[in-house]
């Protein structure tokens, strides 16, 4: 028997930019993004094989190209420039980072100093923080050991990357509030991560399963965070990025007959569509 986490695979702002680029592909030759549209090697190598171009950043990108934002969003002045060269430019971030970015926007122009909780390498936040006029006006903390050595402001706002845990955005807006006279908090958190979070807790303690097959991308965080979650509740998990790394591991589905299945928000559905053949076809075979 297969059981499927009740929420599992892409989000709505990763199906919503992938979709966009499907579709724009029908139009386009070549269709550009910057930096990867998702981390997923399987769909991207799809959407390649369509015409997907990905640069490294916005001056790789030919004159007269066809460029989607992915759901990450961009710095407003990479936007600015490509557009400026009259690229056709088609803004997918999706629309909890837009809020983000906005929020930062505002609230710097209304004279807060704007921190940012997140991870300050990764491309939402750059776009967050490149949303903010003044950028010294701006600062990105990673936990809480960063905030308690920020300096004592007059009007701050804590604004938070979609995929921090609530947790710990009330603990860094506890430690602000000791650093300075008013203090703005804007929970920009998205549900979608901690949805599939707890949807794999779920999977595991509302069933007696003898394994979980786990399907995303090897790099991406959301899929590795699953995974640990997954071994917290001592459950046995197979991690596979597709149907031939599956079948390549059958052994492992050997003698299982109650076996779960989560995937992370980056996963395509016709990836797990695949899998679960796989599965379904081996416990076939075991007369299950
Ligand atoms: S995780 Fe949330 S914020 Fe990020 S792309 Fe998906 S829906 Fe949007």
């Amino acid at each position: 028997m297969i059981i499927m986490a009740e929420h599992a695979g892409f989000c709505f702002g990763v199906k919503r930019a992938v979709d966009a680029i499907s579709e724009a592909l029908k139009d386009y030759p070549q269709v550009w993004t910057i930096g990867l549209p998702i981390h997923n090697p399987q769909e991207v190598a799809r959407l390649e094989s369509l015409g997907l171009r990905v640069a490294d950043n916005d001056s790789e990108i030919p004159d007269g190209a066809k460029v989607l934002i992915r759901a990450h969003g961009e710095p407003l002045e990479v936007i600015e420039r490509l557009k400026a060269r009259g690229i056709d430019v088609e803004d997918m971030t999706c629309p909890f980072v837009r809020k983000a970015q906005e929020k930062a926007a505002q609230l710097s122009r209304e004279g807060y100093y704007v921190v940012l909780l997140g991870d300050r390498n990764h491309p939402e936040i750059r776009g967050i923080l490149g949303h903010v006029s003044d950028k010294d006006s701006a600062e990105v903390v990673a936990d809480e050991h960063e905030a308690s050595q920020l300096q004592f402001r007059a009007k701050t706002a804590l604004i938070s990357q979609t995929t921090q845990r609530e947790e710990r955005l009330e603990r860094i807006a506890g430690i602000l509030v000791g650093k300075s006279s008013e203090l703005r908090v804007c929970n920009t958190i998205c549900k979608a991560t901690a949805q599939r979070q707890e949807a794999a807790r779920e999977l595991v303690r509302n069933n007696q399963l003898d394994g979980v097959v786990l399907i995303g991308g090897k790099s991406s965080a959301n899929t590795g965070k699953l995974r640990d979650i997954l071994e917290a509740e001592g459950v046995n998990v197979l991690w596979v990025e597709d149907e031939k790394e599956t079948d390549a591991n059958s052994s492992w589905l050997t003698g299982k007959f109650m076996v779960g299945i989560a995937a992370g928000a980056s996963t395509p559905e016709w990836l797990i569509d695949r899998v679960t053949q796989i599965i379904a076809a081996k416990q076939d075979l075991q007369g299950v």
